[in-house]
């Protein structure tokens, strides 16, 4: 299926590693011209490299963070008017939020509310004008269902999902679609350092804890990052111009409900 984005440009943030890179890969094998936004520059520039050689795409590196003012200009100065914007930033840490003050709390909504909501500001206007735009959040599936000891990420990704709800609705008659993709577990190094500390909490070997959580998942897996970047392509797809404002769970079918 041609998704009907080539020589679209999309900025994408977060995008060294894990499920970023994953979305940027396989935007770019739709064709899609790439920046993509990281700290640490030398993973980074591997990450554009890997998709160079994958894709036949502009891809534009950008190491920086983007949770602050400086870093979202950097990008947007590399990326000015992006017709596809995917949002992603390491989520916060675990803990108990007995432990959590407010520069710990005021942290975790930059990374994960207010960061997306001031790309949003910034680029969804340009989008509206050229009638196309799509934006794509990387909440968690903490969103439907808390996890414990993600309070941090359970509050801000409710309050980005609480906003966009309904922003979503006021763009989508210029096919500007605002959607979110909602990870279950997914093999990434994120995943992994969330298991360590469940693992070094319980005293116990992180194989066997990785190995007890794939297998009681639905699908006896974690996810594949790629699935993952596939899924996020879809969204961004001329197709998909009717779908937004929607929270959509990747998880295995570890969510239990019927709906
Ligand atoms: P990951 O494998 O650790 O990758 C994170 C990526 O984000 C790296 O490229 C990292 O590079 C970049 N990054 C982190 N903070 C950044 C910042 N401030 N500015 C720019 N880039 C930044 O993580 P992941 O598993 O892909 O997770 C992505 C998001 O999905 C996170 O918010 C995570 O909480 C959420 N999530 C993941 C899962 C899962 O199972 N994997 C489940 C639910 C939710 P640098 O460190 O070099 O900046």
């Amino acid at each position: 299926m041609d998704l009907g984005i080539k020589r679209r440009k999309a900025l994408v943030c977060a995008a060294s590693k894990g499920l970023g890179k994953a979305c940027a890969m396989s935007l770019a094998r739709e064709g899609v011209d790439v920046t993509i936004v990281a700290r640490t520059a030398g993973p980074l520039a591997d990450t554009a490299e890997e998709i160079r050689k994958a894709a036949d795409v502009h891809v534009t590196a950008v190491a920086t963070d983007i949770t602050t003012p400086e870093g979202r200009a950097e990008a947007l100065a590399a990326c000015p008017a992006p017709d596809i914007l995917v949002n992603n930033a390491g989520g916060p840490p675990p803990g108990d939020f007995r432990d959590w003050d407010r520069d710990i709390w005021i942290k975790a909504l930059d990374a994960n509310m207010l960061t997306p909501i001031e790309l949003i500001k910034a680029t969804v206007d340009h989008m509206i004008e050229r009638r196309f735009g799509r934006v794509v959040n990387i909440t968690s599936a903490a969103v439907k269902a808390p996890i414990d000891i993600l309070g941090l990420s359970n509050g801000a990704r409710a309050g980005l999902t609480g906003f966009v709800a309904g922003l979503a609705r006021k763009t989508v008659r210029h096919n500007v679609t605002i959607n979110a993709l909602l990870p279950g577990p997914f093999d990434t190094d994120r995943l992994r350092s969330n298991l360590q500390v469940v693992a070094d909490n319980a005293g116990r070997p992180v194989e066997e804890v990785a190995r007890e959580r794939a297998d009681g998942n639905p699908a006896g897996r974690f996810g594949d990052p790629a699935e993952f970047g596939e899924a996020c392509a879809f969204l961004c797809a001329a197709q998909a111009g009717y779908i937004t404002g929607q929270n959509i769970l990747l998880d295995g079918g570890a969510f239990p409900g019927t709906l």
